[in-house]
């Protein structure tokens, strides 16, 4: 498939629908095509900015979808419709079709405790899923080393992981040398919601894209991160798109 890309304060974001995005990955999971999936929010775009390493990752990146609403603003400001990917409710997707192919999978991330019930809560879900590998988030380089090598050898179709931005990215780019036909996605805090540790926003509140506020009063902690990039991004993604009306309007 073309990639139908656009681009937001210069980092590339496919343009698809939802469905779209489940059958491409699905697709590629059938046919061995490994691939490193980004859900991008605004946050990951200003840390992008002051990490090379992450930067050069996202521009690597085989599909990145907007999970955070800000992307589908700054896009709209550019008068792009794309409607946002939830990176949970992909995973979800992705999940459910590989219980269905019998694909193996591997979740990596999370608090023991937690990664251990997320495992089991899924399990019950998708009846035959067939999770070959799962390791807590909490580990040190020379454990890093074993979980790859260890996921190496048991060669998941799709592996989920949930280390937060850009620690997930960072491992899941270590990873690709030795598992180029597995498929990556970063998930956040997936797993402890699937735990139940956490609430996913109600229904209403994702509707109107505000999934993120709904968190940050569940979770108070999370507003030290939003105040310190939305803002930033948001005036950044509004000169962007000043500026591309006044270089449109003197073509
Ligand atoms: N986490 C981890 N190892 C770390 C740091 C974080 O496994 O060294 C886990 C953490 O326990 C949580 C997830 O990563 O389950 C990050 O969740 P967060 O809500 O920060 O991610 P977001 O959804 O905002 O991207």
């Amino acid at each position: 498939m073309e990639r139908l890309i656009a681009q937001v304060q210069g980092y590339d974001i496919d343009l698809m629908t939802f469905d779209d995005a489940v059958n491409y990955v699905t697709d590629n999971i059938s046919n061995k095509q490994g691939m490193h999936i980004i859900t991008i929010n605004p946050e990951m775009i200003e840390l992008a900015n002051k990490n090379k390493c992450f930067k050069e990752i996202l521009k690597e990146a085989d599909l990145v979808v907007p999970d955070g609403v800000g992307i589908t603003i700054a896009l709209k400001l550019k008068n792009i419709e794309q409607e946002q990917i939830p990176g949970i409710d992909l995973a979800v997707e992705l999940i459910k079709n590989c219980a269905i192919t019998g694909d193996k999978i591997a979740l990596i991330g999370a608090k023991e405790k937690i990664l251990q019930k997320a495992a089991e809560n899924i399990e019950k879900e998708f009846i035959k899923l067939n999770i070959c590998y799962k390791h807590n988030g909490y580990f040190t380089t020379e454990k890093e080393k074993e979980i790859i090598n260890n996921l190496t050898e048991k060669s998941p179709s799709l592996v989920l992981v949930a280390l937060g931005a850009p620690k997930q990215e960072i491992f899941i780019n270590k990873c690709r040398e030795t598992l180029p036909y597995t498929v990556f996605i970063g998930v956040g805090g997936a797993f402890d919601v699937w735990a139940g540790e956490v609430e996913r926003a109600p229904e209403i509140y994702r509707n109107l894209g505000l999934e993120w506020l709904y968190r940050t009063i569940k979770q108070p902690e999370r507003f030290k991160r939003i105040y310190k990039t939305l803002p930033i991004f948001l005036f950044k993604a509004i000169i962007e798109a000043i500026r591309n009306k006044c270089l449109k309007g003197n073509k």
